[in-house]
C-alpha cells in the first residue's frame, strides 16, 4: 500500500516514510492510494471478533512493512484499555474512547503510532526525536503514549499560563524521554518553533526531528478500528426497536480526524449508518458540510475546547475522499453545530435523566444526536472522561466531580519542565545541546 498527498504534488511513499514525515514534502496530508476493503471474514464475523483482532486486520491492510506477526505485541502494547458501548438514554449510545491513560480518545491513535515508530526504529537501530506543540490534550496523550517508548526523545511545547494545571501536570512530570518545554508565548508561538526546527537542517540531521501531530496517518488509521468495534458491540446489544436499522455514528469533531476514520470505515465496507459531525461553534467545518463553501476562521474559546478549531485540517482528507463532489458528502455526512449554552443544557438533561456525567465535548454530540434524530438509532463517540473538565461540570451541575485516580496522581508528582523564550534560538540551543542518544 502506498501513500500520495492531498496537494497531489508529492510522490507516492510507503506508511514508513509517510509517519515519519508527517506532512508531505508539498504540504498536503498523507492519504492511502486506495482504500483497502475489509476481509469479508473479518466483516462476517463480527459478532465475535475482539477489539485486537480488528486492529491486526486494519494494520495488516494498511501496512505492508511490518510482519504480520508483530501485530500483536503492538496492539497488546498499545491499546491496553476497554471500548464499551454502552447505552445512554432513548436510541442514543455512547462508545467510550476515554478509557485511556490521559483519559481522552486521542491515546488510541497516538499510543498505535507510538508502537509502529519503535518497531520501524528498533529495526533499523535508530533513534528519533519528536516536537509537538500543544494547547492542551494532544501534549498529554503524546508524552504518556511514548513515555519510555524505546529510541525516542519527545519534546512537548506548551504556552506558558495558558493551558490548566492539570493539563500541565500531565505532561510536565514524567521525565525520562519526556522534555516539557514551557514557552514564554502563545499557542501559534509554540507551532511555529516546531515548524521551524522541523525545517532547520543542522537540527533536523542531528536529531532525526519529527512530529506527531494530529495530521499523522499513524495516528489517523488505527482509529478507522474503532468504528468496527463499535459495530462488532452493536450486532451483540440488547436493543429496542427496529432490530436491523443501522445506528448513525455522531462524532463530536475539532480537526475532523474522527470523522475522516468514520468516512474510511464506511467506505471499507462497514455496514453503518449516516455519519454526522457535531461541532461546537467553531463550525466552519460543519457548515461547509452544510453549505459546500468552507470559510476558515479564528477560533473562538468554548467549553469544549479541544474542539475550538477554526480551520479543520483533516477536511482537506474529506474533500479528497469525495472528490469535492459536496452532493456526494452531504448523502453521507451531516453537520450539527451546538452551542456553549446547549451544552450546558445536555449535559445537565442527561444527568437529569440518567444520572450519568457527560464531558462537555460529548454532551455536544450528544446534542446533536437528540437534535437531528428520528427514530434511528445513534452512537455518540465519547471523547473525553468527564473527570477532566470538572470546572465545566461544577458550572452544569453545580456539583464538583472528584478528580479521577490518573489525574490525582498527576497533581502531585513535582512538575519538570524547562521555560524557554518564543524565540526560535532558545529552542534551538535546547535540541542542540541536549544528548542526541535516545531511551533505549
Ligand atoms: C481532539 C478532541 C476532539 C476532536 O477530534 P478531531 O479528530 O480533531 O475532530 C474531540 N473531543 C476531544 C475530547 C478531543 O480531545
Amino acid at each position: 500500500m502506498n501513500y500520495v498527498s492531498t496537494a497531489g504534488r508529492a510522490p507516492a511513499t510507503t506508511f514508513r516514510k509517510a509517519v515519519f514525515l508527517g506532512l508531505a514534502p508539498d504540504g498536503g496530508l498523507y492519504i492511502p492510494e486506495r482504500l483497502p476493503r475489509f476481509p469479508a471474514a473479518l466483516m462476517r464475523d463480527l459478532s465475535t471478533t475482539s477489539l485486537h483482532a480488528i486492529g491486526r486486520e486494519l494494520a495488516a491492510a494498511f501496512i505492508d512493512d511490518i510482519p504480520r506477526k508483530d501485530f500483536a505485541a503492538l496492539f497488546r502494547r498499545a491499546w491496553t484499555f476497554p471500548i464499551p458501548l454502552t447505552h445512554l438514554h432513548g436510541n442514543i449510545h455512547l462508545l467510550e474512547l476515554f478509557h485511556g491513560p490521559t483519559l481522552a480518545f486521542k491515546d488510541i491513535g497516538v499510543r498505535f503510532l507510538a508502537r509502529v515508530l519503535s518497531h520501524y526504529l528498533h529495526t533499523s537501530h535508530e533513534d528519533v526525536t519528536i516536537a509537538v506543540a500543544t494547547s492542551g490534550d494532544t501534549g498529554s496523550a503524546v508524552a504518556h503514549g511514548f513515555f519510555n517508548v524505546q529510541h525516542i526523545t519527545v519534546y512537548v511545547l506548551y504556552p506558558s499560563g495558558k493551558i490548566s494545571s492539570l493539563q500541565e501536570q500531565q505532561m510536565a512530570t514524567l521525565g525520562g524521554n519526556i522534555h516539557a518545554l514551557e514557552v514564554e508565548g502563545t499557542f501559534d508561538d509554540c507551532q511555529r518553533l516546531v515548524k521551524q526546527a522541523l525545517a532547520d537542517k543542522e537540527v533536523a540531521e542531528a536529531r532525526h526531528l519529527t512530529t506527531a501531530n494530529s495530521i499523522s496517518l499513524g495516528r489517523l488509521l488505527p482509529q478507522i478500528g474503532y468504528y468496527v468495534w463499535g459495530m462488532a458491540q452493536w450486532q451483540n446489544f440488547p436493543r429496542l426497536g427496529a432490530a436491523d436499522a443501522l445506528p448513525a455514528f455522531v462524532v463530536p469533531s475539532g480537526n475532523f480526524g474522527n470523522l475522516t476514520a468514520g468516512v474510511y470505515a464506511k467506505a471499507m465496507g462497514l455496514p453503518a449508518g449516516k455519519l454526522v459531525a457535531a461541532t461546537n461553534v467553531n463550525d466552519a467545518g460543519a457548515q461547509y458540510i452544510r453549505t459546500g463553501s468552507f470559510i476558515p476562521r479564528a477560533a473562538l474559546q468554548t467549553h469544549s475546547n479541544a474542539m475550538d478549531i477554526g480551520n479543520p485540517s483533516n477536511l482537506a482528507r474529506i474533500r479528497s475522499h469525495y472528490h469535492d463532489d459536496i452532493a456526494a458528502i452531504q448523502a453521507e455526512i451531516g453537520a450539527v453545530t451546538i452551542g456553549d449554552e446547549e451544552t450546558l443544557d445536555e449535559i445537565r438533561a442527561t444527568y437529569s435523566l440518567t444520572g450519568k456525567i457527560l464531558d462537555p465535548h460529548t454532551a455536544v454530540g450528544v446534542a446533536a444526536a437528540r437534535k437531528r434524530i428520528g427514530d434511528e438509532p445513534a452512537i455518540v463517540m465519547a471523547t473525553a472522561h468527564p473527570g477532566k473538565f470538572s470546572d465545566v461540570i461544577e458550572r452544569a451541575l453545580g456539583i464538583r466531580m472528584p478528580l479521577p485516580p490518573q489525574l490525582q496522581e498527576a497533581l502531585e508528582r513535582p512538575k519538570q519542565s524547562t521555560r524557554i523564550s518564543a524565540q526560535y534560538d532558545a529552542f534551538r540551543e535546547v535540541l542542540l545541546s541536549h544528548p542526541t542518544r535516545a531511551m533505549g
